[in-house]
C-alpha cells in the first residue's frame, strides 16, 4: 500500500473521458484534462497542467485504452506519471449504484460484475464506466480503484420518497424505483453551504438546485438526502437542456398509440430533443436570455417554464424539509445566470426568501451568501466540485481500509484476536 496522497478522478463517458489529478494533502488540482470524440476518425485531448498552458492533442483516439494511455503520457510529462509512488488510488464516477452500491466501493471482478448487472437500469451511462474502469486497471492492476455512485447520496430517501406508487409486485421484480443521481454534487455542495453558515451539517436543512444541462433538485436533512428530483433515470424533474423532466406517462401512451412513433423514437424525444431544446430550438440558458431579452417568444416561454417547474420544486421541498436553513445554486446555470436565481426566488418574502440583487450579480468562483442578512432562509451559490468529492471519499476508504489491515495484523503478531475489518476487499 503506498504513502501517496494523490486521487486520479476519472469520468468516463461513452466518447469522451474527463480527469483530475487531485492531491489530498491541500484538495489542489494538480492536472485536469479532456478526451473527446474517442472513437471517431479526430478526436481531441485537451491537457491543463496545475501551473502552465492548457495544450489541445488532435489526433485520434480509437478507443478509451488508447484515450487513457494518451492521458498517462500527458501526466507522465509533467512528471505525475500513473506510476508514481504518489498516486494512492484512482477514483471511478459510476452513474448507477441501484440499491447495493450506497457507498464508495473498491472495486473487485465481483463488485465490477455486479455494476454491470446494473446497466438495463443505466443504459447510457454504466457501460462507459466499466470500460474506463478496465482500462484503468491494465495501467495500474496493483493500485486500488474505487467506484463512487452518483445515485449513493440519495440512498437514504425514505422508502415513500423512493416508490413510485404502482403495482409493488412489478416494481420490485424490475428494479423500478426513484434512485436520483447528482448524488456527490447534492452531497459535496449541501455540505460546503453548511460550512459557508459556520453550521454542522447535521444540523441545518437545505434545498440542493443543481442547474447544469442536466438539472436536479434535493431535500438534504441534516446532511441527509430526503427526497430528490430525478428518478429511475436522469429523465424526472426539472425541465433540463435537452430533457423534459416531469411529465404525464400518459404522453407516452398517447405518441405510441395516436403518434405513431416507436418506443426508442419517444426515448430520443424526451432525453435529446425536450426541455429547453424542445420548447425554443436552444439548450444554453446564455443564448436563450439573450434571445428572450430580444423578445424572442419561444426563448421566452422556455425560459418561463424552467423557472416555473423550478419553484414548483423549491415550494415542495419546503414543505418537505419543514424549516429550510438555506436554498443553494450550483453547475453552469446555478453558478452563472443571476437571472435564474433571481426568478426562481422572486416573491417568496413570506417563505422568508429573499434575494439581494446586489449581492446576486457579484461574478466570482467563490461560495457565496446572496441573501439579505436579515432573510430567515439564506440564499447561496456554491460552485460544485465533483471531482473533488470524488477523491475526498475514494481517499478516505482507502485510508481506512489501510488502518483497518494494519491494525488487524498488529493484533494478529501481538497474539490478540484481530478485529473484523467489515471488508470483503
Ligand atoms: P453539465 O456538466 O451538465 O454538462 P454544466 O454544469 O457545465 O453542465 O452547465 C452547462 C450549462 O451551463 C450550459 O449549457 C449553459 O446553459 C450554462 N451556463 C454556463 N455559463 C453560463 C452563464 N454565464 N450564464 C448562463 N448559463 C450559463
Amino acid at each position: 500500500m503506498s504513502e501517496g496522497t494523490r486521487v486520479l478522478v476519472l469520468n468516463a463517458g461513452s466518447s469522451s473521458v474527463k480527469y483530475q489529478l487531485i492531491d489530498m494533502l491541500d484538495g489542489a488540482h494538480l492536472a485536469s484534462g479532456l478526451v473527446e470524440r474517442i472513437g471517431e476518425p479526430s478526436g481531441r485531448l485537451v491537457h491543463t497542467p496545475h501551473t502552465g498552458e492548457r495544450h489541445e492533442t488532435v489526433q485520434a483516439f480509437p478507443d478509451h485504452s488508447a484515450a487513457l494511455k494518451a492521458v498517462a503520457e500527458e501526466l507522465a510529462a509533467e512528471g505525475l506519471g500513473l506510476d508514481s509512488p504518489e498516486l494512492a488510488a484512482i477514483g471511478h464516477r459510476v452513474v448507477h449504484g441501484g440499491m447495493r452500491f450506497t457507498e464508495p466501493t473498491v472495486i473487485t471482478d465481483e463488485v465490477l460484475r455486479e455494476i454491470r448487472r446494473l446497466i438495463p437500469v443505466a443504459p447510457l451511462h454504466n457501460p462507459a464506466n466499466i470500460t474506463g474502469i478496465e482500462v484503468a486497471r491494465t495501467l495500474r492492476p496493483d493500485l486500488p480503484q474505487v467506484a463512487v455512485f452518483d445515485t449513493a447520496f440519495h440512498a437514504s430517501m425514505p422508502e415513500y420518497a423512493a416508490r413510485y406508487a404502482i403495482d409493488k409486485a412489478v416494481a420490485d421484480e424490475h428494479r423500478v424505483r426513484r434512485y436520483g443521481f447528482h448524488g456527490t454534487s447534492h452531497q459535496y455542495v449541501s455540505r460546503a453551504t453548511a460550512r459557508l453558515l459556520g453550521r454542522d451539517p447535521a444540523e441545518v436543512n437545505v434545498i440542493v438546485l443543481h442547474l447544469g444541462n442536466g438539472a436536479s433538485a434535493s431535500a438534504v436533512s441534516g446532511g441527509r438526502c430526503v427526497d430528490t428530483s430525478m428518478g429511475l433515470t436522469p429523465l424526472e424533474g426539472l425541465v433540463m437542456g435537452t430533457r423534459s423532466g416531469d411529465i404525464d406517462a400518459g404522453v407516452v401512451f398517447h405518441l405510441h398509440r395516436v403518434g405513431g412513433l416507436s418506443i426508442d423514437e419517444i426515448d430520443d424525444l424526451l432525453n435529446r430533443r425536450s426541455g429547453l431544446r424542445g420548447l425554443c430550438g436552444d439548450n444554453d440558458m446564455r443564448e436563450i436570455m439573450r434571445r428572450a431579452e430580444e423578445g424572442d417568444a419561444d426563448a421566452g416561454l422556455a425560459f418561463d417554464s424552467y423557472i416555473h417547474r423550478l419553484r414548483k420544486y423549491i415550494g415542495g421541498y419546503y414543505a418537505v424539509l419543514g424549516r429550510v436553513d438555506a436554498i443553494v445554486f450550483t453547475a453552469g446555470v446555478g453558478e452563472n445566470a443571476a437571472a435564474v436565481r433571481a426568478a426562481a426566488t422572486a416573491g417568496l418574502e413570506e417563505l422568508g426568501i429573499e434575494v439581494d440583487p446586489e449581492l446576486n450579480s457579484v461574478r466570482t468562483g467563490e461560495p457565496r451568501i446572496i441573501s439579505p442578512e436579515y432573510a430567515r432562509v439564506a440564499v447561496a451559490v456554491v460552485p460544485t466540485d465533483e471531482e473533488l468529492e470524488i477523491a475526498r471519499q475514494a481517499f478516505a476508504l482507502v485510508h481506512r481500509q489501510q488502518r483497518e489491515r494494519e491494525e488487524s495484523g498488529a493484533s494478529k503478531e501481538s497474539g490478540a484476536p484481530a478485529k473484523s475489518s467489515g471488508s470483503t476487499d
